[in-house]
């Protein structure tokens, strides 16, 4: 049997879903201004999936051909019991890939352990300078945040930063940031900001698309194509990714990427499904559709919950075919409610 047959997560559009982003708190310590809609509301405590639920969740989409995890929110060290909950999804699935996207300021005690479950970080990152990233995130964390950098880039640990990419903003930030890339082996990402949420400070002049990204980066440094190296696609996911020479000729340890989750969609080979704090099942972005699986799980059991993300993924869009029909922000929900 080929691959595609084992996987029972089919949608109409023949992509197969293999990766599963679990938010698991819509709760985080930072308030960046770009995230979250600062009147909304969070989800009430009763509302939100207990770990054990997220658990049954997780074996029963492993076992319908999810190979990757990412737990993310809100900020997910934010909520108590996450290392003892990631340890436990260790143990039950050691053979799946494990990654977590942070802002990087809860973890420190963590790192060692995190690098022993061969759990990878991503970590978000607007900012080199101290000021600015109290003004983005409302917190002065940026020393913890760096410390925290050093202390895994240190140990070896793979690592990705993601900056998200904004007009007038993210451009002065950009040499400093991709510096990061030239010394040590991370992968320093820009994304193009997203107009997700009703209250989302998204506006066209903000938008800082791919190209002149690209371009800005290239007023700093050579960017050497590296596509073809010997991380897998499914790996790499949706970034575009370059290796940076400077003027002097060094090339750099790590990488330069660019993910065009606007401009240049990747929806095509989407093989994303997302599960909400508060237990819904999301298959895009952009889409607000959500399948309710935390009142199933509760009333009806686990293989009623099979049939609900069945029904979830057989109505999986083409999420660019959504952006393509709007002009404002495309989803309700902000993204620290989905879970970005
Ligand atoms: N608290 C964690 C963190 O900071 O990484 C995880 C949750 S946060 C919502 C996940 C990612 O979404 C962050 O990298 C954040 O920068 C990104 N993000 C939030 N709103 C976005 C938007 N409108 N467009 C693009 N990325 C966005």
């Amino acid at each position: 049997m080929n691959e595609l047959a084992r996987n029972e997560l089919l949608d109409a559009h023949g992509r197969a879903v293999r990766y599963l982003r679990v938010s698991v708190t819509d709760r985080c310590n930072l308030s960046c201004r770009y995230c979250r809609d600062k009147d909304m509301p969070f989800i009430p405590h009763e509302s939100i999936l207990r770990f054990e639920e997220m658990e049954e969740i997780i074996g029963l989409a492993v076992s319908m051909g999810v190979r990757k995890l990412r737990f993310t929110g809100g900020e997910p060290f934010a909520r108590k019991g996450f290392m003892d909950f990631l340890r436990r999804i260790r143990l039950s699935h050691p053979g799946i890939g494990l990654r977590i996207t942070s802002n990087g300021t809860l973890l420190g005690q963590h790192i060692e352990e995190l690098k022993e479950l061969d759990a990878m970080v991503n970590l978000s990152l607007d900012t080199l300078d101290r000021d600015r990233f109290a003004e983005i995130t409302g917190r002065d964390l940026l020393p913890e945040v760096l410390a925290n950098l050093d202390r895994m880039a240190g140990l070896g640990m793979p690592l990705k930063v993601n900056a998200v990419a904004m007009r007038g903003h993210s451009d002065k930030e950009l040499p400093a940031l991709a510096a990061l890339a030239m010394d040590r082996p991370i992968d320093v990402r820009f994304i193009e900001f997203m107009p997700m949420g009703e209250g989302s400070i998204w506006t066209d002049s903000l938008f800082w698309p791919y190209a002149e990204i690209l371009a800005a980066a290239r007023e700093h440094w050579e960017l050497v194509p590296c596509d073809d190296d010997n991380r897998n696609a499914e790996e790499r996911g949706p970034a575009k990714l370059w290796k940076l020479r400077d003027r002097e000729g060094r090339l750099s340890a790590g990488r330069f990427g660019l993910i065009s989750s606007v401009t240049h969609s990747f929806c095509q080979s989407c093989n994303r499904l997302r599960l909400t704090a508060d237990g819904q099942i999301r298959t895009c972005l952009y889409d607000d559709r959500e399948w309710p699986v935390r009142d199933v799980l509760r009333k009806e059991g686990i293989e009623a919950v099979r049939r609900v993300i069945t029904e979830a993924v057989a109505h999986k869009p083409i999420g660019s075919d959504i952006l393509a029909r709007s002009s404002g922000p495309v989803a309700l929900k902000s993204m620290s409610a989905i879970g970005g």
